[in-house]
């Protein structure tokens, strides 16, 4: 045994890099190791033709805690960005989230008053019970047409399971509006760091060891023999040897293009949301820091079942994977030098914000700090 380090690091995402910079903030020694090429996870971004590519994906950020808010803009300045995406279904254009404008494009209502008893009309005809899953969820929040042509076909593509094999939380991540408000998220505070994610991550990582290509799972006994302790945020079921199964994962396989002109569809984010196009969305990455190049770049991000040789980027958290979380956390729990933490490990639907927001309470919990931060 060689505990050169306090803390063995395993994944140089949001999560593990606050742990590492709390951590050496305290006068711990850490070291992070991540199987990927490069740092900051999901949030990495590439820069190519001066626009930062949001390589894993949109990523917006937005808390309603102050506290988050600060702490991230105390690594980097964020800009004014809105997300306000556009869904296209069949070639005709809605704004989302379901808002004013959205209610008068689909039925031509001007008022809140018409498209509130539009909408009513809408879920009368449909189960008023408690919903048991997304689709009677949707059904019962704004009816029929909405969920025909904005939720059902997406929501299938995405997840690749029926609306009804799915959980209704889902949905709820949804704001409903009677303004003519386009912003999709319910936050006091959004944007995009300027300069892009890498910034946070490696100013987070500033000074710390950092080592890529490097697979906890196939190095353990060595890297579990130089540190004291171990914060793991890969998967919790490979973690176990899948001992109890596999979890399920919803993966995505991202198309970049580059294309010679400034301006491919006027906004950073459009769904497609019907059934037949085989991809959900696509990314023009220009407009999240209002870039003005000469060239622009997209991705269409295709929705993909998740075998053990493709990313995990979402848990499906219905209630069999739930149940067998379960059980993996109860491993877990018996742990004495392994700390569980992000969007992997907690095997949860997490926004960067929530997971800010626990790594900082792990931080506290660890170093007996008294810590009342809200994390939603
Ligand atoms: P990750 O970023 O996944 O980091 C985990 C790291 O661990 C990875 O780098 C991985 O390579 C490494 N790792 C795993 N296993 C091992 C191993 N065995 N050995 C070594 N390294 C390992 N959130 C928002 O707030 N706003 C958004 O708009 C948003 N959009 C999203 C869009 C997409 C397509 C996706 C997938 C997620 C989105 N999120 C968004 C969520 C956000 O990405 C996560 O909340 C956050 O990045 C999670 O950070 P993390 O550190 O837990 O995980
Ligand atoms: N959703 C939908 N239509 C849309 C956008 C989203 O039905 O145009 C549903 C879909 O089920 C999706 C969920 O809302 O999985 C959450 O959407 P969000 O944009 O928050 O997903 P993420 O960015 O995390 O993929």
């Amino acid at each position: 045994m060689n505990n050169k380090y306090d803390f063995l690091i395993v994944g140089a995402g949001l999560y593990g890099s606050t742990f590492a910079y709390e951590a050496t903030k305290r006068g711990k020694k850490c070291l992070v190791v991540d199987k990927r090429n490069h740092i900051a996870g999901n949030i990495y971004n590439e820069n190519i033709e001066g626009i930062n590519v949001h390589t894993y994906g949109a990523h917006i950020f937005h808390t309603s805690s102050r506290r988050i808010w600060d702490y991230v803009n105390s690594f980097v300045e964020f800009n004014r960005y809105t997300n306000s995406p556009i869904a296209n279904y069949k070639g005709d254009l809605y704004n989302l989230p379901f808002n004013m404008n959205t209610f008068y494009q689909l039925w031509k209502v001007k008022t809140p008053d018409d498209a509130r008893s539009k909408i009513e009309e809408q879920i009368s005809s449909h189960i008023k019970k408690a919903p048991r899953n997304l689709e009677e969820q949707a059904l019962s929040l704004v009816g029929g047409d909405i969920y025909y042509k904005l939720i059902k076909g997406y929501t299938e593509k995405q997840w690749g399971r029926k609306a009804t094999e799915l959980p209704a939380f889902i949905i709820k991540r949804l704001p409903i509006r009677f303004t003519f408000d386009n912003n999709y998220f319910n936050d006091n505070y959004q944007g995009i760091p300027i300069g892009g994610y890498n910034k946070i991550i490696e100013k987070m990582l500033a000074g710390i060891d950092v080592e890529l290509n490097t697979n906890y799972i196939h190095n353990r006994p060595t890297l579990d023999n130089i540190a004291k302790n171990v914060v793991f945020t890969g998967m919790i079921d490979e973690f176990y040897d899948y001992r109890f199964g596999a979890l399920e994962y919803r993966s995505l396989k991202f198309e970049h293009e580059i294309l010679d002109m400034p301006n491919y569809q006027g906004n950073a984010v459009v769904n497609y949301t019907d059934s037949e196009t085989p991809f959900t969305r696509i990314i023009e990455h220009k407009h999240f820091e209002f870039g003005n190049q000469d060239k622009t770049i997209i991705t269409r991000e295709y929705p993909l079942e998740w075998t053990k040789r493709n990313e995990p980027y979402y848990p499906v958290n219905d209630e069999k994977n739930d149940k067998l979380f379960k059980r993996y956390k109860e491993l877990s729990r018996k742990e004495q030098k392994v700390i569980f933490g992000g969007r992997l490990a907690d095997y949860k639907y997490y926004d960067m914000h929530h997971v800010v927001g626990l790594a900082l309470k792990k931080i506290a919990e660890v170093f007996k700090e008294k810590e009342s931060l809200d994390i939603i």
